[in-house]
């Protein structure tokens, strides 16, 4: 089962403001109504979950992707803020049966132990199920938000290092291995082994990305496929709901 940590609720949404403020968005996945993605987002159910520790800034950006996360494969996230942790986040690190875990560079995280990855791989075979933590953020601003925040310095860091440059082009990276935030997450659950559910994440991101492309730069959409392993996924999801129903 999808851990069901609470339900990512967003905040009232204020028009956003920057380029592209007059075009008509679709309220849930925030994309121009044109190319909502919201008929093919994928319920995903792993033994895995997200936690967004997100900057202010990012709340409101249409390019963010880690709603694509929380869409499909469930968590929660948090406004950092510096002086009031978030008690949900405290709440569930606190808890026995989840395995919280770090998603950052070990090397900007100094004060963590150093995590041995089969020790921390073989917390999960013992049931506890991972809760990866991401900070949503620029580097500059994630560096920030981790020095003040004391109770990420206890935990298991899991360093992300990308196979392949990112394929995310609507915000230029600093750095060509920058991953945005749903590659981050697909790379995390290709690690437990939940690859099928990566390969679903993959797709997800690859058609919020082209389609964002296609309205800014009037191109036409090449995800097809990933559009049809989309529908697929969920006509298979409803049969297998279906059968379960008295
Ligand atoms: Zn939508």
């Amino acid at each position: 089962m999808a851990a069901n940590l609470s339900t990512p609720v967003f905040p009232r949404r204020r028009p956003f403001l920057a380029k592209g403020a007059n075009i008509s968005r679709c309220t849930d996945c925030l994309m121009p109504v044109s190319v909502c993605i919201c008929g093919i987002t994928p319920s995903i159910d792993v033994p895995a979950s997200f936690w967004l520790l997100m900057h202010y800034n990012e709340q409101y950006k249409p390019t963010n992707t880690g709603r694509l996360l929380l869409n499909s494969v469930g968590g929660g996230r948090t406004i950092w803020q510096r002086t009031e942790p978030d008690f949900r986040l405290l709440h569930l690190l606190a808890r026995e049966n989840r395995y919280p875990i770090l998603v950052y560079p070990q090397a900007m995280a100094p004060i963590n132990p150093v995590a041995d990855q089969e020790e921390m791989l073989a917390q999960l075979k013992q049931g506890r199920e991972p809760v990866f933590i991401l900070l949503d953020a620029t580097w500059q601003q994630s560096r920030k938000m981790y020095n003040h925040s004391p109770y990420l310095h206890t935990l298991p860091v899991l360093g992300i290092t990308p196979q392949a440059a990112s394929r995310y082009s609507l915000r230029r990276a600093q750095k060509e291995n920058h991953l945005c935030t749903a590659e981050v997450g697909a790379e995390c659950l290709t690690w437990t082994g939940e690859t099928e559910a990566a390969a679903l994440i993959g797709d997800y991101f690859e058609v919020f990305n082209e389609r964002y492309q296609a309205v800014r730069y009037s191109t036409p959409c090449s995800d097809i496929e990933a559009v049809e392993r989309l529908r697929s996924y969920r006509i298979q999801r409803e049969l297998l709901t279906d059968k379960d129903l008295p």
